[in-house]
């Protein structure tokens, strides 16, 4: 059975260790179809699309989880961001006129640079954490950033491939939770360390070709566990004409009518997705909170 556009989560039922694992299909090739992406920017779309997705798992509250890197080399900005239900979306931008080699790690398409994580929750303070971009991969940038900020141990498995007729990117997280079961701090760092060396030996062919519970027969076949119900994952862009209205209005009134005296119209054109919207002179004068201008 295919779990192609899924995230699940799964527990095991003799330690304090939950897990994540998602497989993107669908979903990925709908943000590669936004964007001409060179195959080795493709395949790090596919990283951080799987790694929003393992991530939003964690959001206890309606918001938004977004993964950003940012650096000084051809690949200045590459983000992706998941809601609570699993809405996904991811782009990256590039210079065009260089070639790009595939599974260049991340750090040298980046350059020197730094890897964000936010949290925006729809009601409340936004959280945000940075951490340099020391590591070759995404999954261990991201391990990097839990060591560092002092969260819970969390390891992640990450996986892309676009040469195939159906590009498929895939993820796998392992974190442990609080001490809840009666064993001592010793015996539950012994079992992480068990079952993440177990889930160190998953290769990437199996990430992408096996279906969800296969990958978790393969390495935890010894381990008790409880698979959840999956849930699905969708491209899906939020973008929405309030919203640009209010990147508007943050750009201040005087930017905004120079813009609209010199082109007539503003045009903006979501960067996700390619819709486009259109703030027409008695737009912006509405959202400047000013009365329509009448005409004589
Ligand atoms: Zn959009």
């Amino acid at each position: 059975m295919s779990t192609s556009d899924q995230l699940q989560r799964f527990i095991f039922e003799r330690s304090d260790i939950r897990g994540e694992i998602l497989t993107l299909e669908k979903s990925y090739q709908d943000v590669l179809a936004n964007g001409s992406y060179p195959e080795a920017i493709q395949q790090l779309i596919g990283q951080f699309l799987a790694a929003a997705g393992l991530l939003s798992a964690t959001l206890k509250f309606e918001g938004v989880i977004t993964l950003q890197a940012r650096g000084t080399g051809p690949l200045s900005l590459i983000m992706s961001d998941c809601t609570r239900h699993h809405n996904l979306r991811a782009i990256a931008k590039f210079d065009p006129k260089l070639s790009y080699e595939n599974n260049t790690p991340l750090t040298e398409l980046i350059g020197k640079g730094t890897l964000t994580l936010t949290i925006d929750p729809s009601q409340g303070e936004r959280y945000q954490g940075v951490v340099p971009l020391e590591s070759a991969s995404l999954a261990e940038c991201l391990e990097d950033y839990f060591a560092r900020s002092e969260q819970l141990m969390t390891r992640i498995w990450l996986s892309a491939e676009i040469q195939s007729d159906s590009p498929k990117a895939a993820g796998l997280l392992l974190q442990a939770l609080p001490h809840q079961l009666e064993s001592t701090p010793e015996e539950n760092l012994r079992l992480w360390e068990h079952t993440t060396q177990l889930a160190d030996t998953i290769t990437a062919e199996e990430q992408l070709s096996l279906n969800h519970e296969e990958q978790l027969f393969r390495l935890f076949h010894q381990d008790e566990l409880r698979l959840f119900e999956p849930s699905p994952v969708q491209f899906f862009c939020s973008c929405s004409e309030e919203r640009f209205s209010k990147t508007l209005v943050s750009m201040g009134q005087k930017e905004v009518l120079d813009i609209l005296k010199e082109n007539g119209l503003i045009l903006i054109k979501c960067e996700f997705c390619h819709q486009q919207y259109r703030f027409d002179q008695k737009k912006i004068s509405k959202l400047f909170g000013e009365n329509p201008p009448t005409l004589h």
